[in-house]
């Protein structure tokens, strides 16, 4: 062969132009490898789908003649690192080009460069043509400005792409945000649609894992893999959502039920990861549904949505290649505890993290306000260790990959980047908690104390954050309500709260 591709796990973008038609003097290469397996200990579902996957999109290759080999974990020609197997591969092809697709991680962008500056065949890295925007185009957006508002950044997406606008400027429906709709709990006895589940059966991937002895987290039924695995599937899922999740999306977006995992999520972020089907097909099938049914689909639903993929998902991606490789140390609050060990096993009183926790082992996902408003809420009121933060993110869903996994974390939910991301930590007690789910009505705690020993712990973490990190925060103007509510509070109460978020704090692992 005179090319080899390196396609990686995460780049399974069947309409890239690298596929446009067979090219017989091309060899393309897919691979299982341990530096992928051990970096963290992934949920055992998001390695069996990622390897699924993969070998799917290999045989979709090789069925249009595009010839692809596959490399798999218990190969005992597998070296377990990208650069070994690749110059095992140019030596025994006697490959004059290597060709790879630049990747959205930051390690693997190092290590590919690496890898490049120690051949002596040419080389080329090309675009792997999934999102609106290019590494750096956040960057130069926001060249010169102080604050990085995701705001402005999304409503120039917008205005860039035409998506909806009327007159070629103005938003549709008069406003850019529609998220004063978007905040409703789920009424009782409402029962959202049932989630579009799959059924592959990913035996094989499974046996592979288990028998080459990779650390992973979670429960699976083999047989049964629920999360798509191929590009037919992941479109099936995206139709599913327009039809019976979009008309009421934006509603309950930040709803939390006990007996829901999904609700009307269009779980996609899977897909979209994996490049199996792109935000461009995402965003104009959603567009499409709701011009057709505007009369059930209201304008609060859409823009709700399409504000998730055109702006947040681009914007943490705009910030990752800003921002890194400083962002993965850093650490504003300076926080050292270590995370809870029920956070492995969801073995905990607290309601609402024994819920999201063990919901997220059983399916690999939780939806964005699980992972911002209670696990990550309460690892940062807490003042875990960012580090230990991340690497549970990082392996537990299996949208988890660290460009969208670390902004997200480290950045929006901890504020361990000291504000790039939010402009105030996204804290809370109980109150937001019960107002957003029932999961305050079947808890041992009391949503409604703030000092005793059946008092929730959110409430007085809350305020034994906001006191102990004055120095930092205090200044804030977004919190000097918060500030002024805590210096009105009697001084004996405080100190009780304080007493017991020391007590908390002191018993961590066993509340
Ligand atoms: P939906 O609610 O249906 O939203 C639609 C799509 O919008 C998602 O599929 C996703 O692609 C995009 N989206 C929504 N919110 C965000 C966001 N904040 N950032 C980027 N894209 C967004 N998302 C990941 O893809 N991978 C991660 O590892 C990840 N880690 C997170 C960690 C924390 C602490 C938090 C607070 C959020 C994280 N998110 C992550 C963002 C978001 O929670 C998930 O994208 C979403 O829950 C995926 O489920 P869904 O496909 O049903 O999303
Ligand atoms: Fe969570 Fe507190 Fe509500 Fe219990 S009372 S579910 S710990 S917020």
């Amino acid at each position: 062969y005179k090319i080899l591709r390196l396609i990686l796990g995460d780049q399974l973008n069947i309409q890239h132009s690298w596929f446009k038609k067979p090219s017989p003097d091309t060899l393309h290469v897919l691979m299982e490898v341990k530096t992928e397996t051990d970096y963290v200990w992934h949920h055992i579902q998001k390695a069996c789908a990622f390897f699924a996957a993969m070998e799917n999109f290999a045989e979709l290759l090789n069925s249009k003649k595009i010839e692809t080999i596959y490399l798999r974990l218990d190969d005992p020609k597998n070296k377990q690192n990208f650069s070994d197997n690749l110059n095992d591969l140019i030596e025994k092809f006697d490959v004059k080009e290597f060709h790879y697709q630049l990747p959205d991680e930051y390690r693997l962008d190092q290590e590919l460069n690496n890898f490049c500056k120690s051949l002596s065949i040419n080389h080329c890295a090309f675009d792997t043509e999934h999102f609106y925007t290019s590494r750096t185009e956040l960057a130069d957006f926001f060249s010169g400005k102080k604050e990085l508002l995701m705001e402005s950044f999304y409503r120039a997406m917008r205005t860039k792409h035409h998506i909806l606008l009327d007159d070629d400027h103005d938003p549709v429906g008069g406003k850019w945000n529609f998220d004063e709709e978007n905040r409703k709990k789920l009424p009782k006895n409402h029962k959202p649609n049932p989630p579009l589940l799959f059924d592959n059966d990913v035996r094989q991937q499974y046996n592979r894992i288990s028998a080459t002895k990779i650390k992973t987290i979670g429960n699976i039924n083999p047989k049964h893999l629920l999360w798509p695995v191929n590009r037919d599937q992941s479109l099936k899922l995206l139709h599913y959502f327009c039809e019976n999740c979009l008309p009421l999306f934006g509603t309950f977006q930040d709803a939390m039920q006990t007996n829901e995992w999904s609700l009307y999520h269009s779980r996609l972020s899977f897909s979209m990861n994996t490049k199996l089907i792109s935000p461009v097909e995402v965003v104009s099938s959603a567009i499409k549904y709701w011009k057709e049914n505007k009369k059930s689909t209201t304008m609060n639903q859409i823009e709700g949505f399409i504000r998730q993929i055109l702006g947040w998902r681009e914007y943490m991606r705009g910030i990752y290649w800003m921002k890194m490789p400083e962002f993965e140390k850093m650490n504003f609050f300076d926080h050292k505890r270590k995370l809870p060990e029920w956070y492995w096993t969801g073995k905990t009183e607290m309601n609402c993290l024994k819920h999201s926790i063990n919901q997220s082992l059983e399916y690999a996902y939780a939806h964005h306000i699980q992972r911002l408003m209670i696990t990550g809420n309460f690892a940062l009121l807490a003042g875990i260790d960012p580090d230990e933060v991340d690497f549970w993110y990082l392996g537990i869903y299996i949208d988890a990959i660290q460009w969208v996994e670390i902004t997200n974390t480290r950045g929006m939910s901890q504020y361990a980047d000291g504000g790039i991301i939010g402009s105030k930590p996204y804290t809370a007690t109980a109150n937001y908690i019960h107002k957003m789910s029932n999961y305050c009505d079947n808890c041992k705690y009391d949503r409604n104390e703030k000092t005793g020993e059946n008092s929730c712990p959110f409430n007085s973490l809350y305020w034994d954050f906001h006191d102990r990190n004055r120095a930092k925060l205090g200044k804030n103007h977004r919190l000097s309500m918060v500030y002024r509510i805590w210096d009105k509070m009697n001084p004996d109460l405080r100190s009780e709260v304080l007493t017991r978020a020391d007590f908390v704090l002191k018993n961590l692992n066993n509340l």
